[in-house]
């Protein structure tokens, strides 16, 4: 009884168990942990991109600085050859001596040797003829018609790379993969004591030779790895590394300038290209080209990414799990609320289950409050079922009153106030029933009327209070002289009837009428005489004649009695006494 909360429920909400999957301690920790791994990841994607850019920019920079650095290293070695020869064409060797001499040769030869970059070397008479070689290649050949000897009459000449099938026949060499060398050829008039010019000083320069000690030198520089070098013509046709003659570079920048170069293949480049300078005596129009897949140019970006990736990981652990402590420094108080509540709702206990520390100042606040509305709520809840048990008491009193009162009103109604006796209607109503009975069962019941002879002169003589007296008495002598199974009333006035039933025969009704009747007369009323009563008697049976027939044959009956002198017996006309 005490601890149950009128309606059986704390609230009209559904069963919820704090620990269920959308607990607020659950939400709270994904929550946390979700927005700081996005806000993490956010930042960290943001942050990589911002780099990645600055990156590519940066190492733009810096592979155009190498690239600028490979042309100039290129411009200088070739101005170095350049000065060489200039100065080969006007040492007293070759100019004091015969061009055909053998000072000449171990000169050139002895150049050769100190320097691999050069491939032949050789002097021309002033009408074209190869006076003096290296290693005796063209020796006597006729190179007027060379673009070199005719260049260098006049002064110093460059010309651009070039293949050079004959020499490089007579050398007999290949450059490496097979492709036939190329060379570039430098030219210097050999200049005589007096200033004048004795023939032309000849060089061809292993142009793969240079090329590849460019890569050498760029490959050097650790910031340059997995770069692919390139050199680039005059009309940005590739001359270094070997290709067909006229191919294009596509997606090279401009000169000095870097950019992004996507490759058919998909993978895109970084690239760098600078003008090779000009040298004292030439300008060929190169340019170097440092070429960077992008993702070496990236790599450290991608990983600081992932360093950041990582670091936003953890932290979004360590929030989740402080998250996760948070909320369950919060939820648990309430868990225990619910506990309390639910122990209150299922009669477990009572509001002192309630717990006094929420862990914050609201929820203690909202326990307070919950354990003063409970204890309210089961207070009031006493106080209700005392009032209704109180209340089912005093109905089920009013009730046992009613029901006695109207028993009593049953009885009045159905008595005769005077003697005590059933009265008229009770007594007709009784008469219906046996004469129901009498049907059901075939037997009969007997009627008695009696009427007491001369009472208005009791009245008379005696008063009315002594008749009354009389009366009474003559009910309690009928009484006595029946059966309890038999009904005795008193129709109205000094008028009686008496039902008789389940008599063993038809006599009988006469037999007890006689018996009534000398009872009767042999009564001692106390001082007022002799008091008789004329009975008629009749019996009534189970037919369809209405049991009001056989009581006006008995009425008859009673009349004849009367008319015979009074104080006797009379059956019915018809009611054969057995
Ligand atoms: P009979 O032998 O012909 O029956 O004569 P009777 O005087 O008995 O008949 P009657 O009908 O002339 O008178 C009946 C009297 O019964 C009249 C009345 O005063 C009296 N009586 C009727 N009811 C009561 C009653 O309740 N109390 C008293 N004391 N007298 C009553
Ligand atoms: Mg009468
Ligand atoms: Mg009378």
């Amino acid at each position: 009884m005490a601890g149950r909360l009128p309606g059986g429920r704390v609230s009209g909400s559904p069963e919820t168990s704090p620990r269920a999957w959308g607990s607020f301690r659950l939400r709270l920790t994904l929550g946390a942990g979700g927005l700081a791994l996005c806000t993490l990841l956010g930042v960290g994607l943001y942050a990589a991109r911002l780099a990645t850019l600055e990156r590519e920019r940066f190492g733009g920079y810096q592979l155009l600085s190498a690239a600028r650095s490979a042309a100039f290293g290129l411009a200088s070695r070739l101005q170095e050859r350049e000065k060489e020869i200039e100065i080969l064409g006007r040492v007293p060797s070759l100019a004091e001596n015969p061009l055909d001499s053998e000072r000449v040769a171990r000169s050139l030869a002895l150049r050769k040797e100190t320097n691999a970059e050069y491939a032949w070397m050789g002097v021309a008479s002033l009408d074209g003829r190869v006076l003096n070689a290296t290693g005796g290649l063209l020796l006597g050949a006729d190179v007027r018609a060379r673009p070199w000897f005719s260049a260098g009459l006049v002064g110093f000449h460059t010309g651009d790379v070039h293949e050079a099938a004959l020499l490089a026949e007579l050398m007999g060499e290949r450059a490496p993969g097979g492709e036939p060398p190329r060379f570039i050829d430098l030219a210097t008039p050999v200049i005589g004591p007096a200033g004048e010019v004795r023939g032309v000083l000849a060089a061809h320069v292993h142009w793969d030779w240079i090329a590849a000690a460019l890569r050498r030198a760029v490959h050097e520089d650790p910031t340059a790895a997995q770069t692919e070098v390139l050199i680039l013509g005059r009309d940005g046709s590739v001359l270094y590394p070997l290709r067909p003659p006229g191919t294009p570079l596509p997606g090279a920048p401009g000169l000095d300038r870097f950019g992004m170069q996507a490759d058919p293949g998909g993978s895109t480049f970084l690239v760098a290209r600078a003008r090779v300078p000009a040298t004292q005596h030439s300008d060929l129009g190169w340019s170097v080209v440092l070429r960077q897949p992008s993702a070496a140019a990236t790599a450290p970006v991608l990983q600081l990414r992932d360093r950041l990736f990582m670091i936003g990981l953890a932290a979004s652990l360590i929030v989740a799990a402080l998250a996760y402590v948070l909320a369950a420094r919060i939820s648990r108080p309430l868990e225990r609320l619910v506990t309390a509540v639910k122990a209150v709702r299922e009669g477990r206990g009572g509001a002192a289950a309630f717990p006094r520390d929420g862990g914050s100042p609201e929820i203690t606040a909202l326990s307070d409050a919950v354990r003063v509305m409970t204890e309210t709520l089961l207070d009031r809840e006493a106080r209700l079922e005392q009032a209704n048990a109180h209340l089912e008491e005093t109905v089920a009193e009013r009730t046992r009153q009613l029901s006695r009162a109207n028993d009593e009103l049953a009885r009045l109604a159905a008595q005769d106030a005077l003697t005590g006796l059933a009265n008229r209607r009770a007594f007709e109503q009784r008469a219906a029933e046996e004469q129901a009975r009498s049907r059901r069962s075939g037997s009969g019941f007997g009627l008695l009327l009696l009427d007491i002879d001369h009472f208005k002169n009791v009245n008379d003589r005696f008063g009315h209070a002594t008749g009354d007296r009389v009366l009474q008495q003559i009910a309690r002598l009928l009484e006595s002289s029946i059966r309890e199974t038999d009904l005795a009333a008193r129709l109205g006035g000094e008028e009686f009837a008496v039902l008789l039933p389940e008599l063993g025969e038809r006599a009988d009704t006469m037999r007890v009428a006689e018996k009534i009747r000398e009872t009767i007369q042999h009564h001692d009323f106390g001082g007022i005489g002799e008091v008789t009563v004329s009975a008629g008697c009749a019996w009534a049976d189970g037919s369809a004649v209405p049991v009001s027939a056989a009581l006006q044959q008995a009425d008859l009956a009673l009349y004849e009695a009367k008319g015979q002198g009074r104080n006797r017996c009379v059956a019915a006309r018809g009611f054969q006494p057995g």
